[in-house]
């Protein structure tokens, strides 16, 4: 069986708009401090795996062709930053209303990506920086850490930095 890190997207690996979406390649603004922690995660043996609620699609603002261009343009940079990219991504663009088992807090996404690529969940970690990601995580069964200004108690791990995930993944 394989292990993962399972990672949030915005707020995470890039800047988040507060309130809104991001849309296009422009609006996208990688956080640095994810690459090292990416890096120690690959050389760990780790698969990288996006777990991404994207609604904006789902509400109009922006189109699934918006969003497959923006997970290429992920690729891309990491490619060109790290010599890798992310081992797979899972997206859900359903509203918040639809009730889609994908859609975090549901862990849909997580028991999906464990099936497919052979997981073992106690292996796993997912770093997400909203209560939602962890609730997720939780109810799939992996470890979790939270970044920001979050009770100790709601998740596994919580970090105030990227780079307190560092000694985590080993
Ligand atoms: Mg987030």
């Amino acid at each position: 069986m394989n292990k993962a890190l399972f990672l949030d997207r915005d707020g995470v690996i890039n800047e988040r708009i507060v309130g809104g979406y991001v849309r296009t390649v422009e609006e996208f603004h990688l956080i640095e401090d994810i690459l090292p922690v990416l890096q120690a995660a690959h050389a760990a043996g780790y698969r990288l795996v996006l777990i991404t609620n994207q609604q904006g699609v789902g509400k109009g603002l922006m189109s699934r062709a918006d969003l497959d261009a923006l997970h290429r343009h992920l690729h891309d940079l990491l490619m060109d930053r790290l010599g890798f990219a992310l081992d797979a991504v899972y997206d859900c663009t359903s509203l918040a209303s639809d009730g889609d088992p994908r859609r975090k807090p549901e862990p849909g996404m997580l028991l999906e990506a464990i099936a497919e690529l052979d997981l073992d969940p106690e292996q796993c970690w997912f770093l997400g920086d909203a209560l939602t990601d962890a609730e997720a995580g939780r109810r799939a069964g992996v470890r979790t850490i939270l970044l920001g200004e979050h009770p100790s108690t709601a998740a596994d791990v919580v970090v105030q930095s990227l780079s307190d995930v560092l000694p985590l993944i080993q």
